[in-house]
């Protein structure tokens, strides 16, 4: 019988199975018609179609900012991935759910509702600061405070662990997507070049940062221009983009700071010696952790695979079901 462990993330669901590893990573989108309202596609093919598709095709992320957007949309999804990743072969698993922390308990039942439906002997939720963290490798059970932030599309999740449990702990929407934002605004006011999502996510990715860009890299982007509306090459430098992300980086420095403020003195004084550790994809923002670890002056780490890790997490969750909540 095997065991599988869902990240469903705002931005890419990943998926682990027990004896196997990660077998599926795809964005979370899903590509409708929107007259019918039937599923067109999912995962990397939606994904593909994000910003290009016509009329009456609309591609679309459906938990978006951390809130699940459409339960029938989000269970289609939760359905095609758990099929794609098993196969029909595997009688009945137990499947680990983590799930972005602010959601409401009707979308709790709705995620639990959608993969029982696909079969599911168990369904276990799990909140993404506690997976995040085992799967970064730390020993949460242990009466010693961890701190973790999970930096995703979406949402961050900023928590203190402690006991197996989490102590302290805040959720904010600024995030990945908040960073893409920032820069595609950026350019139409700097610029008047008008830019897509994914191609600001390039740019952030090659050449973003949020911490002291001395080496001045720079990248051609290519847009519509917003007053003649036809396509235009331009060149953007690092530092345009340091100036572009910084006063949402430093939103997110705020946040950390009032979890830290809000914690017990005994588990500050764990973290000031075991530091912080960075997970989800916005962890890979250069510049990240050198800003987190001046401004709150605690040794900050990146996890090994931040992208991946909650997924690892599910897989040593699934093998230590005592540490679970239900
Ligand atoms: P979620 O858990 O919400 O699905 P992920 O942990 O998968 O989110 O992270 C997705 C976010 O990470 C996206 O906003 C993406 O742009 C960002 N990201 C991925 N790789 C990088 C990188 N190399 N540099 C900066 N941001 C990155
Ligand atoms: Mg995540």
């Amino acid at each position: 019988m095997k065991d599988i462990g869902i990240d469903l993330g705002t931005a890419n669901v990943v998926i682990y199975v027990k004896g196997q590893g990660i077998v599926l990573n795809e964005p979370s989108v899903v590509a409708i018609d929107s007259d019918t309202k039937k599923v067109l596609a999912v995962g990397n093919e939606a994904n593909e179609m994000l910003g290009r598709t016509p009329g009456k095709i609309k591609a679309i992320r459906p938990m978006k900012d951390g809130v699940i957007a459409d339960f029938d949309i989000t269970g289609a999804m939760l359905d095609h991935f758990i099929k794609k990743a098993i196969g029909k072969r595997i009688l009945k698993p137990r499947i680990l759910i983590c799930c972005p922390s602010n959601i409401t308990q009707v979308e709790k039942t709705a995620i639990v509702e959608a993969a029982e439906h696909t079969g599911a002997r168990k369904v276990f939720l799990e909140e993404e600061p506690k997976v995040a963290a085992v799967g970064a490798g730390l020993d949460i059970a242990k009466p010693s405070g961890n701190m973790v932030i999970d930096i995703g599309g979406g949402t961050t999740d900023i928590a203190i662990l402690s006991l197996g449990g989490i102590v302290n702990s805040e959720s904010i929407r600024i995030a990945g997507n908040t960073f893409d934002n920032d820069i595609v605004k950026y350019i139409k006011d700097k610029h008047k070049i008008i830019i897509g999502d994914r191609t600001a996510e390039q740019i952030k990715k090659e050449i973003g940062t949020v911490y002291d860009s001395s080496k001045e890299e720079t990248m051609e982007v290519k847009g519509r221009d917003a007053v003649s509306g036809l396509p235009r090459t331009i060149t953007v430098t690092q530092e345009e983009i340091e100036s572009a992300l910084k006063e949402d980086a430093m939103k997110l420095v705020r946040a950390t700071k009032s979890v830290l403020e809000q914690t017990p003195p005994e588990l500050s004084a764990d973290i000031v010696d075991k530091g912080i550790i960075l997970t989800g994809g916005g962890a890979l923002l250069e510049g990240i952790p050198q800003l987190l670890k001046e401004e709150l002056q605690v040794p900050v780490f990146v996890a090994d695979s931040p992208l991946t890790c909650v997924a690892e997490g599910t897989g040593v969750l699934l093998n230590h079901l005592e540490l679970l909540d239900n």
